[in-house]
């Protein structure tokens, strides 16, 4: 058959093959190596030997090899490069995959091969990382109810289906409310304080929807500009109210019963699987581990971060104040916020973007990555890009060895999605002596160049580069046996580490003035400059911590206790909300009920991880600060125990192994400058 897909790429690197891929080849390679995969799973299940963990564990790990790679190609192009041709593919493989993946999970004679398995591991020897391949397949058909009695396993697939379709029907209340409010805006006066963008991005809309003057709504960008910039308090006001009241207007999207419903279903479905609360299975695979650990976690920043919280939101009056506002209320907070930010930093991109050449900024990545872990970037032509604009690199240890392949993929064009992201090609794994090496890419969307000027990115495309340019370590860097156990395929609330460590650089001078010179002048960046990046970066960080730990709070409120004592869930946030409270309650506003993280996305139980992957970068980094920004034995140290390690062992082991200690959340406080920082 002439389908590329299906033979060997006979490419460098076993890179794909782009240019010999078309459309057509996809579908039929995913059903003929789903039915190979589906045949070697048989085998597996079907084995007539005793189960071991060779025949059973690690079988079933290095099966559908050539499936996986074909699927990331799929839809890594999907992401990146895509069309309708592919995106109507995707409608006809994605499926395929989920039933696929059904089958194996509940395959009950799989199943009780690696359950035999899992009753001898005493016995068996296996070393940290073949204990937590086993770990984690056991758990996994145990999560999706392989213990459960037929009467428990169709009543747990009941509780799914019905919680699928309650968050299904969340969202699409919120978006419905979202898109049921329009502000239409016909004198220019009213217009006072937004910047020409904003106002031009509104008279567009207007246009399209066939108005007179200019329409916001309740969409983020147009939504947080309005409220950002407007100097008319009583339109704020108008748009403050409409945003914080969807979904409890007693309306036919009312997601009030909804929220209630999927709290006491997520509850009803953990103590079917054995557990005490929805957070205490979500949290059995998280770094954390247990509710009263994240509990603890919150309550402690917030006790900590509370006085400058109180501070901040101090100034934020005393300048309302000067305007005659006695009380100040949520409709003010990012207007006041924004005003004073200006007034103390005036600081704005243009100012800063002629130091961050695209070029610059990528080459400092590669040199702070060269210091740090002693790897070389060399970029290569022989290997073959979906894109023009992707651009293709080799990667090499200090002593030479091939580390992995690296694309990247710059600019934003039709057929991308928003966003910027790490993906990756291949994993890595070991078997029979070979080490092979994995394929990643990053991908973003930043400003394009001009006839007349280089690509010049924002500070905040900056650290997005270094951001992903971490998550792609993590991923070139690994070095373990199983596949599935590679690179970032490690808990959710530990993913994020070493992307946001790899932020810290582009805060201090020494890593700055590697990369940030003026692309006409080639002068190093002032130091003016960097202070005030610095200082603004810690703007209002009290304010900002307290929000995100009620948001954490209120998650776990619902998930980590029986919700069946909630009776009205607005009182109910209310009363969570009492501890994180600076503005006065608006009548009529509730914010679960739009709360999409929890109820509609993949959060629920988790949106505590936003600052604990915080704490950890800004804990693992204060260990180069301690011993120099660039000090080798901790770059070794945070590779070995880290970055190569993938999933292979508990995370907190392995950051203990890094820092000598569990981290400490004052290292990210004092980092936001809201406790002083210590001594030592
Ligand atoms: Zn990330």
């Amino acid at each position: 058959m002439d389908n590329p897909l299906l033979n060997d790429f006979n490419t460098p690197f076993d890179t794909a093959p782009f240019s010999r891929i078309e459309n057509r080849h996809f579908q039929p390679a995913v059903e003929q190596l789903i039915a190979a995969a589906k045949e070697e799973i048989d085998g597996i299940a079907y084995n007539e030997e005793k189960p071991t963990f060779e025949n059973t564990l690690e079988a079933l790990e290095f099966s559908g090899e050539r499936l996986s790679r074909v699927t990331s190609i799929f839809f890594n192009l999907n992401s990146a490069e895509t069309n309708e041709e592919i995106q109507a593919l995707a409608q006809v493989i994605s499926p395929m995959l989920t039933e696929f993946a059904n089958d194996v999970r509940l395959n009950e004679d799989l199943f009780k091969r690696i359950e035999s398995v899992y009753g001898e591991k005493e016995s068996l020897e296996l070393d940290p990382e073949q204990h937590m391949l086993l770990e984690k397949n056991y758990k996994a058909f145990v999560r999706n109810g392989a213990k459960l009695n037929p009467e428990g396993k169709e009543k747990l697939r009941a509780l799914d289906r019905e919680l699928s379709q309650l968050s299904l029907k969340f969202g699409e209340h919120v978006l419905a409310e979202t898109n049921a409010f329009e502000m239409i805006l016909t004198d220019e006066s009213d217009l006072q304080g937004l910047p020409e963008g904003t106002r031009e991005a509104a008279r567009i809309l207007a246009e399209e929807r066939g108005h007179e003057g200019w329409v916001f709504t309740l969409d983020y960008p147009s939504y947080i500009p309005f409220v950002t910039y407007s100097e008319r308090r009583d339109l704020r006001e108008r748009m403050s109210r409409a945003f914080g009241a969807r979904g409890m207007q007693g309306n036919e999207n009312d997601n009030r019963e909804i929220v209630r419903r999927i709290a006491n279903l997520r509850h009803q479905r953990a103590l079917l699987l054995g557990y005490a609360s929805h957070a205490d299975f979500v949290l059995e695979e998280r770094m954390a581990e247990k509710p009263a650990k994240v509990e603890d976690f919150l309550r402690d920043l917030l006790e900590k971060a509370k006085p400058a919280a109180i501070q901040d939101f101090e100034r934020l009056k005393e300048l309302a104040a000067k305007d005659g506002i006695k009380e100040i209320q949520k409709w003010d907070g990012a207007f006041y916020t924004e005003k004073l930010k200006q007034q103390l930093f005036d600081l704005d991109d243009e100012k800063l973007k002629p130091y961050f050449q695209l070029e610059h900024v990528l080459q400092g990545a590669f040199t702070v990555a060269g210091r740090l872990f002693g790897i070389r970037f060399e970029p290569v032509n022989d290997i073959e890009k979906y894109h023009d604009e992707v651009q293709t690199f080799k990667v090499v240890d200090e002593d030479g060895a091939f580390l992995a392949v690296f694309y990247t993929d710059f600019f934003p064009r039709k057929g991308k999605r928003n966003g910027a992201w790490m993906t990756s090609y291949k994993s890595q794994w070991k078997k029979e002596g070979v080490n092979s090496r994995p394929h990643v890419s990053i991908v973003c969307n930043f400003t394009r160049p001009t006839k007349t000027k280089p690509s010049l990115l924002t500070f905040n495309e900056v650290t997005t580069l270094f951001h992903e340019f971490g998550h792609a370590l993590h991923g070139m860097l690994a070095n373990t046996r199983y596949p599935n156990l590679s690179g970032t395929s490690v808990y959710w609330d530990f993913v994020e580490l070493p992307s946001q460590v790899m932020e810290n650089w582009c805060y201090e001078k020494e890593a700055l003035s590697l990369f940030a010179t003026h692309y006409e002048t080639g002068e190093v960046i002032p130091m003016e400059l960097v202070k005030k990046i610095k200082d603004s970066s810690n703007f209002m960080e009290g304010m900002a911590t307290l929000r995100q730990l009620s948001f954490g709070m209120l998650d776990m409120a619902y998930h980590a206790k029986d919700p069946g004592r909630i009776e009205d869930i607005v009182a109910f946030e209310r009363q969570t909300f009492e501890e994180t409270r600076l503005y006065p309650e608006v009548e009529g506003n509730c914010m679960s009920t739009a709360f999409s993280h929890i109820f509609q996305g993949g959060y629920s139980s988790g949106y505590y991880s936003y600052k604990w992957a915080e704490v950890l970068d800004a804990d693992a980094f204060e260990a180069f600060r301690e011993h120099g920004l660039f000090d080798k034995e901790t770059a070794a140290k945070f590779r070995e125990n880290v970055l190569s390690r993938g999933g292979t062992e508990k995370p907190m082991d392995l950051y203990v192994r890094f820092r000598g200690r569990e981290p400490d959340t004052d290292a990210l406080l004092r980092r936001a400058g809201l406790v002083p920082e210590t001594s030592n």
